[in-house]
């Protein structure tokens, strides 16, 4: 199997978002500053010997600047999109049509990682999300509790949804998944075995940076279930000393730099 990282762009937000008390006020400073980031975001195209193109995470629609809400865009704006970011375009630089694709994994269904759906509307792609994902996105949507992390245009049941059941799968020879929740409660990471025995995890936004995964510092606002995430982080470190993996996080953009500056891996 081989595998290149997609740049999808980047959104700029208050690190607060990911990152415990980043920027917090204290006794001695009573209106610190509020420390901003941009959160690089990250596809994978998997290519399959027996099972083809396969995606991992959609990233943003093309057409964002329309479908997302207003105060989702000053929260969490998008500061870098152009047409190499659109996934059509991005499988094409890679000799693929979007017609190509076999399969679709989503790591989590918020706006950043599935709104890309939007380029196989009508295609009847399957589309791999764990149960408790699709469940709760519908719901989130529906009662509008979770809404704006979340948007109606790609939770929808025209899409092709294929439910992951339980903590882990080999979803196809090689590919391996596991819900690691917290940020969401259906978030899923990938490991991937490379032809040259190389493998890599994908945490997807259960980790969003170098900070989260390797220093252990909780995730901030965006965490829905922080029991959870601790379990998650300690299943993923296991995960990475087991297989030595090579580790991508949900939008660390010096770690994707490192391997998408590198082009094909595992060929
Ligand atoms: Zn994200």
């Amino acid at each position: 199997m081989k595998l290149r990282l997609l740049d999808y762009g980047s959104l700029q937000a208050d690190l607060g978002w990911t990152m415990e008390a980043a920027g917090v006020s204290t006794h001695s400073e009573k209106a610190p500053p509020s420390p901003r980031r941009d959160f690089q975001m990250i596809g994978a195209l998997l290519e399959h010997p027996k099972h083809g193109v396969i995606l991992y995470e959609a990233g943003p629609a093309p057409n964002w600047a329309d479908l997302w809400p207003q105060p989702v865009k000053e929260v969490f704006g998008i500061n870098r999109y152009s047409d190499e970011n659109r996934l059509d375009n991005l499988l094409k630089k890679a000799g693929y049509d979007v017609k190509d694709v076999a399969a679709i994994i989503l790591g989590h269904m918020h706006l950043d990682h599935a709104g890309g759906l939007e380029f196989f509307r009508g295609l009847d792609v399957p589309v791999y999300a764990h149960e408790e994902e699709i469940k709760y996105s519908f719901y989130a949507i529906a009662t509008k509790q979770d809404f704006g992390a979340y948007l109606p245009h790609y939770i929808d049941s025209a899409f092709n949804w294929k439910p992951v059941y339980g903590q882990e799968v080999e979803l196809f020879e090689g590919i391996t998944l596991y819900n690691t929740s917290g940020h969401t409660p259906g978030t899923l990471s990938m490991k991937v075995d490379l032809n040259n025995n190389e493998s890599f995890l994908f945490t997807s936004d259960t980790m969003f940076f170098k900070e989260n995964f390797f220093d252990g510092q909780p995730t901030g606002w965006l965490t829905r279930d922080m029991g959870a995430w601790w379990k998650s982080l300690s299943r993923l470190k296991r995960i990475e000393e087991r297989y030595n993996c090579n580790v991508v996080l949900g939008h660390d953009g010096d770690i994707f730099k490192t391997y998408a500056d590198k082009g094909i891996l595992g060929g």
